[in-house]
């Protein structure tokens, strides 16, 4: 999104938005008052089900853009990957995670795997087993599951590519757009960088 573009004052604050209750109480917790300019522009149209392609600064806040919206689709109760995210490195992979997983503190039975190259199979494969809701990986990695069909998108809801462009730069285009080809055409499609 375009930092110039003007904020809607009536979607500043979390608690105006229809996000589930467990999400809202742990956002006060997370001191997380008011959304950012990105979070005010993209997250009231992913929750409404819109597909999204949002750009803005690094630490302006795309983490909870997509994935406050995204987590509050998530039925806990099925225990299906119904939330994706592509990230770059297993670093930034990391922290996606470790982000979507404070947002979801309060939500019963979320669990998030994280899928990165260079980490042996048998942790990874036993996360999904688990029944994983959300899953964030890098392109390569998500990839094998796919292959494998360890990971199965079936469910799907949600799939977001974080920091797109850098994907991209890594020369991820042909991983990715295979995958993309395993996720169903109803799944909602966001993009962020
Ligand atoms: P980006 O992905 O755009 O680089 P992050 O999602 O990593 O940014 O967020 C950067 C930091 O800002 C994180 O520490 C996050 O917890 C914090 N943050 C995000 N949104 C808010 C908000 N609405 N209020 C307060 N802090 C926020
Ligand atoms: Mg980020």
């Amino acid at each position: 999104m375009n930092d110039t573009t003007k904020v809607d004052t009536h979607l500043e604050k979390f608690s105006e938005l229809s996000l589930s209750k467990e999400l809202i109480s742990n956002l006060e917790s997370l001191k997380y008052h008011s959304m950012t300019q990105v979070q005010a522009e993209s997250l009231p149209h992913i929750l409404q089900g819109k597909d999204v392609i949002a750009q803005a600064k690094t630490g302006s806040g795309k983490t909870a853009a997509f994935g406050l919206p995204a987590l509050s689709k998530i039925d806990t109760n099925i225990r299906k990957p119904q939330l994706m995210v592509l990230a770059p490195t297993r670093e930034l992979a990391m922290q996606v995670a470790e982000a979507i997983e404070s947002f979801g503190k309060n939500m019963k039975g979320l669990r998030v795997a994280t899928l990165y190259g260079g980490q042996s199979y048998g942790p990874q494969f036993q996360q999904l087993e688990r029944g994983a809701q959300v899953v964030v990986g890098t392109p390569g990695r998500l990839m094998d599951h796919l292959r494998r069909k360890s990971l199965k998108l079936n469910d799907l809801k949600v799939c977001v590519l974080d920091e797109a462009d850098e994907m991209l730069n890594m020369g991820f285009l042909e991983d990715i757009t295979w995958t993309l080809d395993h996720v169903p055409d109803t799944t909602q499609m966001c993009l962020f960088s």
